[in-house]
């Protein structure tokens, strides 16, 4: 579960975020809504404790996201990919992350296989494409095997193979009762993938309802 309560984030004179509350459920894929600029990436890296708020709080599973701890509950976040500009191979890359995290080696083979990254493990990262790229983000947000999952924009430039592989992905952990967020600034790329919807304009919470009702009142 993810609490947002009054989050707010200001830089210099701009509102980013202005006063967000919303809760996010387990067993649900919860899609956040907005066009670009709206400010879901500087919610999101809230959450995870990448930006300060200005004011208000986030939690995760009643914690601040970066006072998690095992076995009470863990979180995993892919935020706006990056390629990973590295010659190590996949598997090396997540291994180093295994390691800083203190997570059993074996859990990389583990996530590998779940991304359907088991073949290409041993090539090197900084020739993957976007979608494997992206397979890999994934990867690493779950060496933690997290009950709460983070995705921002999580399809951007994928094919459409790649995009429902994100999808089945994201009802797989849902149905597993599993806690999912996954922002995007198309509607279409929701209305198929999100049980629930919050939508953001301008920092603001526009609607907070689930995707039954969003559809029937739109
Ligand atoms: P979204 O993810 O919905 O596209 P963002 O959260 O990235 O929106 O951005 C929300 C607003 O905050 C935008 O107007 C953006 O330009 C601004 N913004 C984001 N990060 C910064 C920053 N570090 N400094 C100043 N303005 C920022
Ligand atoms: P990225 O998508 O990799 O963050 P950007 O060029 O959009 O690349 O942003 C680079 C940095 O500048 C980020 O830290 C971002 O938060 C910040 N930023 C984004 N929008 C603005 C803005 N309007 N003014 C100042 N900084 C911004």
């Amino acid at each position: 579960m993810i609490e947002v309560k009054g989050l707010s984030k200001r830089y210099g004179d701009k509102i980013a975020v202005d006063d967000l509350s919303f809760t996010v459920r387990p067993g649900l894929v919860t899609g956040f809504l907005g066009p670009n600029g709206a400010g879901k990436s500087t919610t999101l890296r809230m959450i995870v404790g990448l930006d300060q708020p200005t004011s208000g709080t986030a939690t995760v599973c009643g914690r601040p996201y970066r006072e998690l701890a095992r076995p009470l509950c863990t979180a995993g976040a892919l935020l706006e990919a990056k390629a990973v500009h590295s010659g190590r191979t996949a598997r090396e890359h997540l291994r180093g992350l295994a390691a800083s995290n203190r997570l059993p080696k074996r859990r990389v083979d583990e996530v590998l296989e779940l991304v359907g990254l088991t073949d290409p493990a041993r090539r090197r990262v900084g020739g993957f494409s976007l979608g494997m790229g992206q397979r890999l983000g994934i990867a690493a947000a779950l060496l933690g095997d997290p009950e709460v999952i983070i995705l921002d924009e999580p399809v951007n430039g994928l094919d459409p193979e790649g995009i429902q592989w994100v999808r089945e992905f994201m009802r797989g952990m849902a149905d597993d009762g599993r806690t999912v967020l996954v922002s995007s600034h198309l509607m279409s790329e929701m209305q198929d993938t999100a049980d629930h919807l919050i939508v953001i304009g301008r920092g603001r919470l526009a609607a907070d309802s689930s995707m039954a009702d969003f559809l029937a009142r739109s």
